[in-house]
């Protein structure tokens, strides 16, 4: 081994780039750098993506409130006061900030902290203080901030008035061992190091719609040194919606090439008309409704073309989905294919197994059942109807190969599984069920690669269900009700919200809770049902509630889809404020399936007086699009963007449901750049991120 090659790397020389790796940053140790690539920052251009995730305006700091207020406040002050005291095992942590000004006395506000044990070692008298947060009135007068943000400026430092103080600061979240100065600092530096031209502009954006002389064309290079380091509000906010198209766009553009390759395939070829079509609709005990007779026609239309159908149902809770579905099942079995429905639950499962035997038996197509308690191997070849659960559709050889797959009620079912599907040759046509009101933003972004069919019309004859919010109080008496309903014949669910399922303590509540209910609801028969049984114990259970020998259903949210018991006319939640608006309104639609009027009520938890505004929003709103667009607005979109599962690149700057002209158009931008360079040919940044999305997109499907 030579002198030179045990001598350390020489540091890099030469411009910084965008892929270069972090660890050629200098001053950096081994372990923040493996904080950082544990966050997944591995180069120059991943740091350049951990948005800030927001922005004080440090040029110039309000005057200290006299008052709580609604909004946060940014204040800068010296500590002049530090008190940290213990009450047994917590510790709570004051100081007191004051006003750096000539006023006379200055005034003051308290900022609290409770066991935060390292504060007392990094606040002290004498500093210069800036906080964040939320004014409130303490109860002997005066304002404190409860846990506010804070930053302790080094006033002295020379970077002090060019990267922290000053400007509109971002605050970046913190990773590991890097405060949000610390990683402010590194970003103004990289940035300062990084030529413009080294930024890769994903495609060449279209002028936007309202263009700004200042701002406009910004190219990603001045988006991303803007997000981070703005000169005004407005520049940051052009920065923000620039990179929020940019991500929409990509994302976008994941979605229209799956949707390519899924519309490219062969699948087999489904007529329309059959002899036993004929006869299936002609035993149905009712008439379809226009809507349920229009979406078949696009269905048969999808199956007719020799390319794989890739559709989504969309209809509200009871608007008739698994008869379209049959029928189209029914339509590749004559054909002389088998079809598989699969469904969230076991319970499910059964309960389709059950009505679907129901009707294609009479006409000799024999129907099996596949969930995870039965999956002996099928001995019956030939032409089939398979139902199972999601998870047995990847085991081909439980459920075979068919023509027609439908997806009921899908929620974890998503673009990833999807595309796992749409790689399995021959690809089977896919049809999609959800009553999941999903908002048309999130349709886009979730369902990108699907059509769409709307089933907007209800079977004719059902009663509205009649929806009542009561606070916890009223307990008592929506018991009373219950108990009359029972009196007279009907059903009824109780739903008791658990927030864990899976744990010990939280059983034993749904237990505490299911006696309880026993007791009150005497001499009638309860029944608890809870994800934690055992299939064929959820069997037992539904059959006997289908049957009407349980008349009432205890449950945690196993029945929140799909369970269909005409004769069940209450539907009672407590600590409904614990559920979203749509879910709660598919939870509703398990009642108000027959011809009896049936009742929703909806009782708040102890604590939530003030949150039955929200709720209140159903005891008006029939529609579930309506209300799930409310539930955005109100809870944002949570969740359901959790595009970390989906395999989708992630929307972070993207604001939804205010961003959707953005959404869409970046969705057909994304189209039309595919249509025309569908190998990106001119496009080799998009066509380098598109690899990579798509690879984690395939990547660890079960
Ligand atoms: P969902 O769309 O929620 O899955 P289902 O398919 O379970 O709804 O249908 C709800 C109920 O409506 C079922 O009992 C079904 O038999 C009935 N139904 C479906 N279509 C019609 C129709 N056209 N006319 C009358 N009843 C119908
Ligand atoms: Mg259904």
């Amino acid at each position: 081994m030579t002198a030179a090659s045990k001598k350390k790397p020489a540091p890099p020389t030469g411009p910084l780039r965008c892929e270069s790796p972090l660890s050629d940053l200098p001053r950096i140790t081994p372990a923040k750098l493996r904080a950082l690539r544990e966050a997944g920052l591995v180069t120059v251009h991943d740091l350049l993506r951990h948005y800030p995730r927001r922005h004080e305006d440090r040029k110039k700091f309000p005057s200290f409130p006299r008052a709580a207020g609604p909004d946060p406040l940014c204040l800068r002050g010296t500590v002049t006061t530090t008190k940290a005291s213990y009450f047994g095992r917590r510790m709570q942590f004051t100081l007191t900030l004051t006003e750096n000004s000539r006023q006379v006395p200055a005034a003051t506000v308290q900022c609290r902290w409770f066991n935060l044990r390292y504060l007392p070692k990094i606040l002290a008298t004498g500093q210069d203080l800036i906080i964040h947060g939320r004014p409130r009135a303490l109860k002997k007068g005066g304002v404190v901030f409860d846990h506010p943000d804070f930053e302790v400026l080094q006033s002295d430092a020379p970077d002090s008035a060019l990267i922290h103080l000053n400007r509109i600061t971002p605050v970046h979240p913190s990773i590991g061992p890097w405060s949000p100065r610390m990683l402010r600092r590194l970003l103004f530096e990289t940035l300062a190091q990084l030529p413009d031209e080294d930024i890769p502009q994903l495609w060449p954006l279209p002028p936007v719609a309202s263009p700004s002389p200042a701002t406009n064309p910004l190219t990603t290079a001045n988006a991303l040194r803007t997000i981070h380091f703005p000169s005004s509000w407005e520049e940051l906010e052009a920065a923000r919606a620039h990179l929020a198209r940019e991500e929409l766009f990509e994302m976008q553009c994941v979605l229209a090439r799956q949707r390519a390759r899924q519309v490219g395939g062969q699948a087999p070829v489904i007529p329309r008309q059959s002899p036993l079509l004929a006869k299936f609709l002609k035993a149905l005990p009712f008439d379809l409704t226009a809507a349920q007779k229009r979406v078949l026609t696009r269905i048969f239309d999808d199956l007719a073309t020799g390319h794989p159908m890739n559709r989504l149902l969309h209809g509200d809770v009871g608007s008739g989905k698994t008869v379209v579905a049959a029928t189209a099942m029914l339509g590749a079995v004559a054909a002389g294919h088998s079809a598989a429905l699969m469904a969230p639950t076991q319970v499910l499962a059964h309960q389709h197994y059950e009505n679907l035997r129901k009707l294609f038996e009479p006409l000799g197509i024999p129907v099996v059942l596949r969930t995870a308690a039965r999956k002996e191997k099928s001995d019956a070849n030939g032409p089939r109807v398979v139902i199972g659960t999601h998870a047995l559709l990847f085991a081909p050889q439980t459920v075979g190969r068919p023509a027609l797959v439908v997806i009921d009620e899908q929620h974890k079912f998503g673009v990833r599984q999807r595309a796992k599907l749409s790689a399995q040759e021959p690809h089977p046509h896919v049809l999609v069920m959800s009553a999941t009101p999903i908002p048309r933003t999130l349709a886009l972004t979730l369902y990108g690669d699907l059509d769409l069919s709307l089933l907007d019309e209800m079977p004719p004859g059902r009663v509205p269900v009649r929806t009542l919010v009561r606070p916890h109080d009223k307990l008592a008496e929506a018991a009373d009700f219950v108990h009359r309903q029972l009196d007279e014949g009907r059903q009824a669910y109780l739903v008791y919200p658990l927030i864990e399922e899976s744990t010990r303590t939280s059983l034993k509540a749904a237990t505490a809770e299911y006696e309880r209910w026993t007791k009150l609801l005497a001499p009638h028969r309860c029944a608890l049902l809870h994800g934690k049984l055992k299939a064929d114990e959820k069997d037992d259970i539904m059959n006997s509630f289908r049957a009407g020998e349980t008349r009432v259903l205890v449950s945690t949210t196993v029945i929140e889809v799909g369970i269909d018991v005409a004769n069940a006319t209450v539907l009672l939640v407590e600590n409904a404020e614990r559920f979203g608006l749509a879910q709660l309104h598919q939870l509703r639609g398990r009642v108000g399936r027959g011809a009896e009027k049936s009742w929703c009520i909806l009782l708040a938890g102890e604590d939530a007086a003030e949150k039955l505004d929200r709720l209140q929003i159903l005891e008006q709103a029939t529609d579930g699009f309506a209300i799930a667009e409310a539930d955005l607005a109100i809870r944002g979109p949570g969740d359901l963007l959790g595009t970390a599962q989906t395999g989708l690149p992630p929307v972070r700057l993207a604001k939804l449901p205010q961003d959707l002209p953005l959404l869409e158009e970046a969705r057909e931008q994304a189209r039309q750049l595919l249509a025309d360079d569908p190998a990106l040919t001119d496009h080799p940044a998009l066509r380098t991120r598109l690899a990579y999305w798509e690879k984690q997109l395939f990547a660890g499907v079960a």
